[in-house]
């Protein structure tokens, strides 16, 4: 069955990211593209940092990048400071650039190591671009200083996740999307395939469509209360399943730091996530070891400004559906699954299922080789994420707490414990297929939670030790000389995208 009319229900980032992307393939065609959203239900309303492929994904749709920070209040990310994670007092930075370059054909850890084991005091954050920006509060874009001898700035967004969406919405609605407002309140299903047919709304009316994208949330509308998909459990490794968040005004004049704060709590952690008009924060913590009370009273004692808002109480499960595309119905964002804001993979989760299903997006029907692919695919990029989550919480020193006392001890998948070994034996770190996490994010957060690098990688020892100490240097001072040339990040906001927020 050819495929003319494809209906996205929901309209939060998940929804309108969809709207968005696939409008770009209606052009010239003789395509429907309806999105469902209900105000009265509204939008989970958090998801505000995220990582770089996202510049990548607002890049594609033809986004003006200034533009778009301007109308959402958004600021520049360089990575994530984590506090109070391997020990109470503890502080890293898991920047997204990389640590150093390859030498010799081996990562720059290694060098770095054998250096650090000959006496040299430096520690390897002095060779990582984003971690001195951050530090030191600076932030440039690479096209801003045009020169092959330094190294490229890898950044991300903060930004107004409802701002977003109603960004996001008029550039779909502007290009043929058409929206309903109403509440889904029945899903019909053909008696023979199975596949979703139309969704009847509140208001009586009956949408039919060929390809259904579920965006709705944790509820899972489609892929779960119409197709029973089924959901696998991920809370014995990610036991966190609530989060009260709390957005503040940002008082004291201080520009937005260029990156995320997650300081780790007795139970749990707090986000802090700063725009140009306000910081989002949020502390996610586990039920079984806090009352949402106290839960509350942490995040309020730990907020730099007046709350703007009323507390926005979430409840979640960890884990993922059991399929992510099911007959004809493709579930995007919460409604997918949901493992962790600790690492801002959501909203990127939301960019690779669109990436995939565009890229296997037939007109002239669905097919089950299309499913296969896209869950398998799915399936492995999830597992690869919940790994790297996993480690923030297992590579802990802390004794502090029951919680931490639990997820300290627990047993965690054997991929998992493969990856600590190998780098505990020789700093080795394979990325996995096509894993997101490089080499640098699983170093940064191993070595900044306490797993030291047992050995490093022979050939290291191999390389000329004046040439290497040489390139290093070069290294090191290039990186200092671009921080020192960088503005501060508030002045870059006030030049370059001005929050726009009366618009
Ligand atoms: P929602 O925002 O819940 O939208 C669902 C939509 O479906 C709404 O429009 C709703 O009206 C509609 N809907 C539902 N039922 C019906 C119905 N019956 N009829 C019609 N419409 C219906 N991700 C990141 O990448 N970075 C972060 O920093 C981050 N922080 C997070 C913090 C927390 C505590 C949580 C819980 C999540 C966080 N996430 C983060 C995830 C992020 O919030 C989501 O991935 C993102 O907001 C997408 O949500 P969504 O569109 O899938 O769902």
């Amino acid at each position: 069955m050819a495929i003319e009319r494809i209906v996205i229900v929901g309209g939060g980032t998940a929804g309108w990211m969809a709207a968005a992307a696939l409008s770009r393939i209606k052009a010239g065609r003789p395509l429907e593209i309806v999105l469902i959203e209900s105000e009265a239900i509204g939008t989970v309303g958090v998801g505000e940092a995220t990582i770089p492929p996202f510049v990548g994904f607002n890049e594609l749709l033809g986004i003006n990048e200034a533009d778009m920070l301007s109308a959402v209040g958004g600021t520049f990310k360089l990575g994530i400071q984590f506090e109070n994670w391997g020990q109470i007092g503890d502080s890293y930075i898991h920047p997204f650039g990389a640590y150093g370059y390859a030498m010799g054909g081996i990562s720059f850890h290694h060098v770095w190591h054998r250096m650090a084991k000959a006496g040299d005091p430096r520690p390897i954050q002095v060779f990582n671009l984003e971690t001195m920006a951050a530090c030191f509060g600076k932030f440039a874009r690479t096209q801003d200083y045009r020169r092959d001898d330094l190294p490229p700035v890898n950044y991300a967004y903060h930004l107004d996740a409802g701002r977003y969406a109603a960004y996001l919405r008029r550039f779909a609605e502007a290009r043929g999307v058409v929206r309903e407002e109403g509440k889904v309140v029945d899903v019909a299903l053909d008696g023979q395939s199975g596949f979703v047919t139309s969704v009847r709304l509140e208001d009586g009316r009956s949408l039919a469509g060929d390809l259904f994208i579920d965006c709705s949330g944790f509820r899972g509308l489609l892929i779960e209360q119409a197709l029973g998909t089924g959901y696998e459990d991920w809370s014995h490794w990610l036991p966190c399943n609530r989060a009260v968040a709390l957005p503040c005004r940002r008082e004291d004049g201080s520009p937005p730091p260029p990156f995320t704060r997650a300081t780790a709590h007795r139970a749990g952690w707090q986000w802090q996530v700063p725009l140009q008009h306000r910081n989002g924060n949020g502390h996610v913590y586990c039920s079984a070891f806090m009352e949402d009370d106290e839960a509350l009273d942490i995040l309020v004692g730990n907020i730099a400004g007046k709350p703007q808002a009323e507390p926005n109480w979430l409840r979640f499960v960890t884990g993922r559906r059991k399929k992510f595309w099911n007959r004809n119905v493709v579930a995007l964002g919460l409604a997918a699954g949901f493992m962790e804001p600790l690492e801002s993979t959501s909203i990127h989760l939301i960019n690779t299922g669109i990436d995939k299903l565009i890229s296997l997006l037939s007109l002239d029907g669905i097919t089950r080789v299309q499913e296969d692919t896209f869950n398998r695919l799915t399936g492995r990029e999830y597992a690869r994420i919940r790994d790297f989550l996993i480690l923030h919480y297992n590579a802990t020193s802390r004794d502090d707490s029951d919680f931490w006392n639990h997820v300290r001890t627990m047993a965690v998948p054997e991929t998992l414990t493969e990856k600590v070994e190998l780098f505990k034996a020789n700093g080795q770190i394979f990325r996995e297929e096509d894993e997101l996490f490089t080499e640098t994010s699983w170093a940064a957060v191993m070595m900044g939670q306490g797993i030291e690098m047992g050995g490093h990688n022979a050939m290291a020892d191999a390389l000329d030790p004046a040439r290497t100490a040489h390139e290093v240097n070069e290294m090191e001072r290039s990186i200092r000389y671009l921080v020192g040339a960088m503005p501060g990040h508030g002045e870059y906001l006030a030049r370059y995208c001005p929050a726009a927020l009366a618009a």
